[in-house]
């Protein structure tokens, strides 16, 4: 691993550098306060030190919106439309989006390998950028540090005069060949502190899920919530999703598509008949949460939330993720003690 210094007036030059030799997606500005994962245009128009982005860089590899297969009734014909891999460079990727896109690896990968998403990963590199904690940031608490490198080809961490630039693979080399880098010979800054934290280890937290299910905060939380299902659809690692077949007005040419879904959705649980098996806001709100920190943890030992704090600050109501986690944490620990 080789580690160089990038100052801040060489930026431009690198990310052009990177748009030499494949398609660089990078965060860019999105109105006046907001950031967005794009494809880069102008070098100029990165910005490398940001808080989160709106989506992850998730859209790229499951599109909030695909077709499946095209098919024509008069031609008795239909053709699976196929996808292709990214084949390019994903620049500032904070580690918690990176976490998240290997939970989405392992739940498209394992049982029936789901062809989509998977063509789509391949090629994609990751140069990961480092983050300053803001009050929604809780990665900390599942295990994500703000300067964890895994995953990455390589990784900038901040300076206040530029970036430490960290070579991680091989393929990180080759991208780096041709531009003039001097060593960097310093010591990294402290990583920034976070102030929102879950008070009990992931190996506790199962437990704690499994004694919650009849707990009062799924019941109050649903007194707030307003069911928009906004909190799963900007998660990084939610991956639900509904097909839905679209006929042209002959009737005999259309297409099948896929798109995000989310289980605060009310017709998300709707199936054959009308019937809404999780018709309770606090049914689906407990779904949620569960999904996060037991369902899938239970089967992997990974919170399968990665604590980009996107829920929280989205989320029309106010309704925090992390507090409704301590609140049962607290519950928990305050039964355990309880005299008897
Ligand atoms: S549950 Fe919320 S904080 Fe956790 S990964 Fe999803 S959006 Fe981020
Ligand atoms: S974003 Fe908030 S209000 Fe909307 S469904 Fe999620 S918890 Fe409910």
């Amino acid at each position: 691993m080789a580690q160089f210094f990038l100052a801040t007036d060489r930026v431009a030059d690198f990310v052009a550098h990177l748009m030499a030799q494949k398609p660089v997606f990078a965060p860019h500005p999105k109105g006046r306060r907001s950031y967005a994962f794009a494809l880069t245009e102008q070098a100029a128009d990165v910005v490398l030190d940001y808080p989160r982005t709106l989506h992850s860089v998730k859209k790229y590899f499951l599109p909030p919106r695909e077709e499946l297969l095209t098919f024509d009734l008069t031609a008795n014909s239909g053709a699976v439309t196929e996808p292709e891999p990214t084949d390019a460079v994903f620049l500032g990727v904070h580690s918690y989006d990176l976490a998240a896109v290997h939970r989405l690896d392992f739940s498209f990968g394992h049982g029936n390998p789901e062809r989509n998403y998977l063509t789509r990963r391949q090629g994609a590199l990751f140069i990961g950028v480092s983050f300053a904690p803001d009050r929604f940031h809780f990665s900390g608490s599942v295990g994500i540090d703000p300067y964890d490198m895994t995953g990455c080809d390589a990784f900038l961490t901040k300076l206040d005069d530029g970036w430490v630039l960290d070579v991680l693979t091989a393929e990180g080399e080759a991208l780096m060949d041709g531009f003039d880098l001097e060593p960097f010979t310093g010591t990294k800054p402290p990583r920034g502190h976070f102030t929102q934290h879950i008070y009990v280890p992931q190996a506790k937290l199962g437990d704690i899920m499994k004694r919650s299910h009849d707990h009062e905060v799924w019941a109050e939380t649903a007194d707030d919530c307003v069911g928009c299902g906004t909190c799963n659809l900007v998660c990084p690692t939610c991956y639900c999703f509904d097909v839905q077949e679209h006929v042209d007005v002959t009737v005999t040419q259309g297409s099948r598509e896929r798109s995000w879904d989310g289980c605060m959705l009310r017709g998300f649980s709707e199936v054959a008949g009308g019937e809404v098996f999780r018709e309770e806001r606090a049914a689906r709100q407990r779904h949620r949460v569960m999904r996060k920190f037991l369902y899938i943890s239970a089967e992997t030992g990974h919170p399968w939330c990665v604590g980009c704090g996107r829920c929280t600050q989205a989320c029309t109501a106010g309704i925090s993720i992390v507090d409704i986690v301590n609140r049962l944490v607290g519950d928990a620990e305050r039964t355990a003690v309880a005299p008897v």
